[in-house]
């Protein structure tokens, strides 16, 4: 059996690996594929095709897009898309710039409540363009302003503590639009966290490809809840561990082992997807 681990960050977004760290670690945990799905980015894709490349291991371009439904935070990975699509680019670069001011206005707030932290210590801290809560996390352990991660989320970063800034989301609709434009696939990521089954329908009705039914946060029984799903609304599933590399204790990679057969039916899926976008912007 030969298997895929479809759900990685690296530090162009909030992971903690390089592109080389997180390849050489998947090797080593015995994938054959993987995917690149930082948030709201696709700049880590080059680097990370050309260290599979080195490695022998086959490599899938992706992105993980902020999105909502209905007032359901939902995030939609986007696999196969081609990276250097200009409309699929200038969305990412507007999304960049409102994580960049959310920064600035999360350490505001932390500034209000006396943290003296700074913005050039978050960026500093932060070095891509996709900066988000992680960050922010980060650059207060290391300025000793809290003692752990899970402190700066408790006291100040979680949804509705004092130093929260509501972030950005397109519609959910519109980045399906957006991935398939671009000659990509569209998957909802770990439906188990999002606690919205009921826009699944209308979102497979509007060109959803996949459900994410295996993740590390999915229980056996919620992964089998999502294979029904799947089934049901003909969807495709897709897998990962969503590592963040050693920013969330042990790194995951790996330890969620998508079989390969699963992979084929995702690049059938794509290279339809790939001729219905060449077609619509030909005609
Ligand atoms: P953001 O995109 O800026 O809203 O940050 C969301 C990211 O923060 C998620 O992808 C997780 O990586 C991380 N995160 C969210 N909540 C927590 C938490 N309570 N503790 C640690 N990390 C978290
Ligand atoms: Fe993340
Ligand atoms: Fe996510
Ligand atoms: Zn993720």
């Amino acid at each position: 059996m030969t298997f895929a681990d479809l759900h990685l960050h690296t530090y162009f977004s909030d992971g903690t690996y390089s592109p080389e760290e997180m390849v050489s670690k998947g090797r080593h945990s015995g994938l054959a594929a993987l995917a690149l799905t930082d948030h709201d980015t696709v700049e880590g894709c080059q680097p990370t095709a050309a260290a599979c490349e080195a490695a022998g291991m086959e490599f899938i371009p992706g992105t993980e897009l902020t999105a909502e439904q209905d007032d359901h935070e939902l995030h939609i990975l986007g696999y196969f898309l081609d990276i250097h699509n200009p409309k699929l680019l200038a969305e990412i670069a507007k999304f960049q710039a409102v994580r960049q001011n959310r920064i600035r206005e999360m350490v505001a707030r932390l500034n209000q409540l006396k943290v003296p932290l700074t913005v050039e210590a978050v960026f500093k801290e932060a070095n891509c363009r996709s900066p988000g809560r992680p960050h922010v996390a980060r650059a207060l352990v290391k300025a000793g302003l809290c003692s752990s991660l899970d402190e700066a989320f408790e006291r100040f970063l979680k949804n509705n503590r004092p130093a929260w800034v509501p972030k950005f989301k397109m519609s959910a609709m519109e980045a399906i639009e957006l991935i398939h434009q671009s000659g990509g696939v569209a998957v909802m990521a770990h439906p188990g966290l999002n606690r919205a089954d009921e826009v699944i329908p209308g979102m497979a009705e509007a060109g959803l490809d996949g459900l994410e039914c295996f993740h590390t946060k999915h229980s056996t029984s919620t992964a089998e809840h999502y294979l029904k799903l799947a089934g049901r609304f003909n969807l495709l599933v897709t897998g990962g561990s969503d590592c963040h590399g050693m920013s969330k204790g042990r790194p995951l990679i790996g330890t969620v082992k998508l079989p390969y057969h699963h992979v084929e039916k995702l690049k059938a899926r794509a290279a339809e997807r790939k001729a219905a976008a060449v077609a619509t912007s030909a005609g």
